[in-house]
């Protein structure tokens, strides 16, 4: 077992204030993989500390120079992928080529496009570009929002800290981590890629903990000027609260339970594709298309499609070589899905693959067979709630109207997708549906776009210019001078 009980503070790794042991499960197993420690309020205010004394500094560091220390971070990255992606396949069940394929690169990936959009920013711009710049003359300049506090989930978990710490430290900002006490060690590992970067001490700092802990100290903490938080509704009510006292900015990325419009003339991969996308990471994602809502006209052959393709689907451990899906994260998680599987049969709706238990050949760990419901009733909780777990539920429609009034009726609004043959369709729905990201037939989201919801899916934007600006606070100044040149623009 990994002893990993130190935290990232002040640009070394020191043992927490007060020891408080958490053990990390291996959901392939059920076993302990590593130990590490719960944070206190001694660890969360050093923490806070080192990164106010390094904000001066460091938000005067010229952009040039802070874009090289972070294209450092994916030197570090490249030496140690392999590694890199063990950890995040063993702490929460991505299986290893998964890992390697889709979760660890989201580091270079959302890096790359946030380099990209840093060299856009113009730090001080006039307010009136069409005015001579030789005259004294109002401007904006854009300066960073000072200490940030990063609360992390576990399901992508690479993703959210390269959404977070990249674009805060490209912006200036310094900042404490805090990830999911459930994927804490591709964190760690990260921490320890800033360092041999040359981040200097207390740009960057991790403290282990969980969400009444070192989560709710960040979040009411007097040298904290924002929280960006990606994970539960739940978390990011309880947050908003907790920092209304300080008024921080609070940046939230929250649940969802999208939904994936098909109609009659979509393409003959839209079932397979659909399918594909809910069960990918196991269904654990914000953004899973996870009611689709089908044409009556091509229902029964859809739901009989959906299974055909669900039923190919392997399930198995993360560490084993292949396309299959690994276990949910753990023993709650496990509980919870199949909570809601019962609810979706006591509540009447027809199941038509997987279900409740686990997989055939599995006595431990935390699988789930792919799952699922056909002839979903909206009002079901299995059609309103978040799962979170490899569940499908399917919803015949009549017409298109009667499917948007579905979709829409819905307390989150993260992704919703279409799938439709004729483009005036799929561009009117694109419109028509409530959600900060609307995904059509397929197509990916471009390099550079944002992440990020309406209503109770929060209501930040991750990525690209979006995810910088985010870390970011316009200054409005009269009189500026654009003959004299500033070491910080
Ligand atoms: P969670 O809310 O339980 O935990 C997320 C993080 O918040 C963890 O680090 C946890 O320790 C911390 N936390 C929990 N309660 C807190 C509190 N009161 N104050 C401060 N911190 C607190 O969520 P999870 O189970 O780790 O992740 C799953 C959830 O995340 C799902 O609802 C999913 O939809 C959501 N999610 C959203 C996005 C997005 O971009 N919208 C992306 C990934 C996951």
């Amino acid at each position: 077992m990994l002893d990993k009980r130190k935290f990232y503070i002040n640009g070394e790794w020191v043992a927490p204030a007060v020891p408080r042991d958490c053990l990390v499960i291996n959901p392939s197993t059920d076993e302990p993989c590593a130990a590490i420690s719960l944070g206190d309020q001694a660890d969360t205010d050093a923490a806070v500390a080192a990164a106010t004394a390094a904000f001066p500094a460091w938000a005067a560091t010229p952009p040039a120079e802070r874009a090289r220390l972070v294209r450092a971070i994916l030197d570090q990255y490249e030496a140690r992928l392999q590694e890199f992606a063990e950890a995040i396949s063993m702490e929460m069940g991505a299986p290893i080529d998964f890992a390697l394929s889709d979760q660890a690169p989201c580091l270079p990936w959302h890096t790359q496009n946030f380099l990209k959009a840093f060299e856009r920013i113009e730090w001080v711009r006039p307010l009136d570009p069409t005015l001579p710049r030789e005259t004294p003359q109002p401007a904006v300049a854009m300066e960073p929002i000072g200490v940030v506090g990063l609360i992390t989930p576990w399901n992508w978990p690479v993703n959210q800290v390269a959404l977070k710490a990249i674009p805060a430290m490209l912006a200036g900002c310094t900042c404490v981590l805090k990830p999911s006490e459930e994927s804490p060690l591709n964190a760690m590992l990260f921490a320890e890629f800033c360092h041999d970067a040359g981040i200097p001490p207390g740009v960057f700092n991790l403290v282990n903990g969980d969400g009444p802990g070192v989560g709710s100290q960040l979040s009411v903490h007097p040298g904290v000027e924002m929280i960006s938080f990606t994970g539960s509704t739940r978390a990011g009510k309880a947050i908003s609260k907790a920092a209304a006292d300080t008024l921080k900015r609070v940046a939230l990325e929250l649940g969802g339970k999208g939904a994936n419009l098909l109609f009659a003339d979509a393409d003959e991969q839209a079932v397979e594709r659909s399918v594909r996308r809910m069960m990918e990471n196991t269904g654990q994602s914000c953004n899973s298309p996870s009611r689709l809502l089908v044409e009556r006209s091509v229902y029964d052959e859809t739901v009989a499609k959906a299974v055909a393709v669900a039923e190919t689907i392997k399930v198995g451990p993360a560490h084993e070589a292949g396309p299959h899906i690994g276990p949910v994260v753990n023993k709650r998680q496990w509980d919870q899905i199949q909570g809601y599987i019962q609810k979706g049969i006591d509540e009447g709706a027809r199941l038509v693959t997987g279900g409740p238990g686990l997989p055939e050949g599995f006595n431990r760990g935390f699988y789930v067979k792919p799952t699922i419901f056909a002839d979903v009733v909206p009002g079901m909780t299995i059609e309103k709630e978040e799962i979170f777990g490899p569940v499908l539920c399917m919803i015949p429609f009549d017409t298109e109207e009667e499917a948007i009034g579905i979709a829409n009726d819905t307390p989150y609004g993260l992704t919703n997708y279409v799938q439709s043959g004729d483009p005036a369709r799929s561009n009117r729905l694109a419109r028509k549906l409530r959600s900060g990201m609307v995904e059509m037939n397929g197509k990916p989201r471009g390099a550079g776009s944002f992440f990020g919801g309406v209503k109770q899916s929060g209501r930040a934007r991750e990525g690209g210019i979006w995810g910088l600006e985010e870390f970011l606070e316009p200054k409005g100044i009269s009189g500026y001078d654009f003959s004299v040149k500033d070491a910080a623009e």
